[in-house]
């Protein structure tokens, strides 16, 4: 499997082959962050300014974002810019002390959810959410063993690195962590895949159990972005969830993807499949890319966690933190961005699919909303073809149009741009990949 930072990563033996100037900056980075630099492309890219679905460099020159989703109401929205600049002008402290706007902004999120999920508890990433998530799951169940699937990446905490199996370059998650197979929809027949996956799932409480740890969670991210964007059908994910609960442990939703109207059917990604789960976690397209997440869970949850240790998060829950989330979900509002997901990732699907009648390695276009997964095969005999996807998304950069990669092989072209993405963004977005493929065949 590809470690999740290896896709579409630069690699510094190909230093040289940049240029001087370029070689110059990307040397200089490496020699200060040393080991943990990593870069996308195999050009590196450096932009000096961002809006709606645009990045520009130095130069002027514009490039079509089709990958980020932090800047998820698109770079720099001026009322989010405006609502943080304003509350920053204002007052800005941590959260122990009465503030009218975060008070307000937890009960607006939390109108948002199933009514049990009554309590919420800010942080500043989503890796601290889903840290805390697993943290309360074990406390509420007195078990260690937690549930993921192959190519998961939840965040970057201890904790959470090992619940992450697309972290480890070298060894593996520990036992206490039981990896399931993803559900995948290109390669299980669809009438299966529900009990297929939740049958993995099954299989792995009943093998924890067998080795003495006793189940805590699944944690899941409903649209399975790492392992390749898998969304159809939707409901596929009861049966697992079923599962879980009749064995006694929590489901955690991981919203940090699929969340905020990205798969443009819901809010959040786990209401597409009509599962209810214990513990909602979010983050990035919480704060427009100011640093805000969230967990959200029922009261008794996080009474048993909360009797046993205290939590304090300094920046979680600021008064600018608050007033960023209020603008967020404003923007959401406003411009009807949910919807705008659902009609032009239809869409973009729609023109993709195309293409893939034309371009034969095209071997499945899928996802839902604004997350779209194009999973690529090697034309002689099928198989997964991570250099091809890799030779694709750095042709498209050279051609300003920015995609990533997904996939436990890393063959997944992964299209998930800001939701104010247009119908002319698409169309541009699959001429210049047609024009890819094209050129290759
Ligand atoms: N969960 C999922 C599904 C993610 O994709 C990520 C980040 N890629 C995280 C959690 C961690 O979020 P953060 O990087 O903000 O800590």
């Amino acid at each position: 499997m590809k470690p999740i930072l290896a896709l579409n990563a630069f690699e510094m033996k190909d230093a040289a082959a940049l240029g001087a100037a370029l070689e110059e900056r990307v040397r200089q980075r490496a020699k200060v962050f040393g080991a943990a630099s990593v870069l996308f492309y195999d050009r590196p890219l450096e932009f000096v300014r961002g809006e709606g679905c645009w990045l520009y460099d130095a130069d002027g020159a514009a490039y079509l974002d089709a990958y980020n989703n932090v800047p998820s109401v698109g770079h720099c929205h001026p009322h989010v810019v405006q609502a943080a600049t304003r509350q920053l002008g204002q007052l800005n402290i941590h959260n122990r002390y009465l503030h009218h706007g975060i008070v307000d902004y937890a009960e607006r999120l939390l109108a948002t959810l199933p009514a049990d999920l009554s309590n919420v508890t800010f942080t500043c990433t989503g890796s601290e959410s889903n840290d805390l998530a697993l943290r309360l799951a074990a406390n509420f169940t007195g078990g260690q063993g937690v549930i993921v699937t192959e190519a998961a990446y939840h965040g970057n905490t201890a904790l959470v690195t090992e619940s992450s199996p697309t972290s480890y370059k070298q060894g593996a998650p520990p036992l206490r962590v039981r990896v399931v197979p993803a559900p995948d929809s290109h390669r299980i027949p669809q009438e299966r895949l529900s009990d297929t996956f939740a049958g993995g799932v099954a299989a792995a409480i009943e093998d924890l159990e067998r080795n003495g740890v006793r189940f805590s969670a699944l944690i899941v991210d409903s649209i399975f972005s790492s392992d390749g964007v898998f969304a159809d059908p939707p409901g596929f994910l009861r049966a697992a969830i079923d599962v879980v609960h009749r064995a006694g442990g929590l489901f955690i939703a991981d919203e940090v993807q699929p969340g905020f109207g990205r798969t443009g059917a819901s809010l959040w990604g786990f209401q597409r499949h009509g599962v209810l789960p214990d513990i909602v976690t979010m983050g990035k397209p919480m704060g427009n890319g100011y640093p805000i997440g969230a967990l959200v869970t029922r009261a008794e949850i996080l009474e048993v966690f909360c009797g046993r240790y205290g939590y304090f998060n300094t920046y979680a829950g600021s008064p600018v933190a608050a007033a960023v989330g209020h603008a967020v979900l404003d923007v959401i509002e406003r411009e009807l961005l949910m919807d705008n997901a659902a009609r032009v990732g239809a869409y973009l699907k729609q023109r993709l699919a195309g293409l893939s009648v034309r371009h034969a390695e095209l071997a499945d276009v899928r996802g839902a909303g604004l997350y779209i997964g194009v999973e690529l095969q090697r034309s002689s005999d099928g198989a997964p073809a991570p250099e091809r996807a890799a030779a694709i998304i750095n042709q498209l950069r050279d051609r300003r149009v920015l995609i990533g990669a997904a996939g436990r092989f890393g063959s997944v072209l992964k299209i998930r741009p800001p939701l104010c993405f247009t119908a002319a963004h698409a169309d541009h977005l699959v001429a210049v990949l047609d024009d890819v493929l094209t050129g290759a065949s």
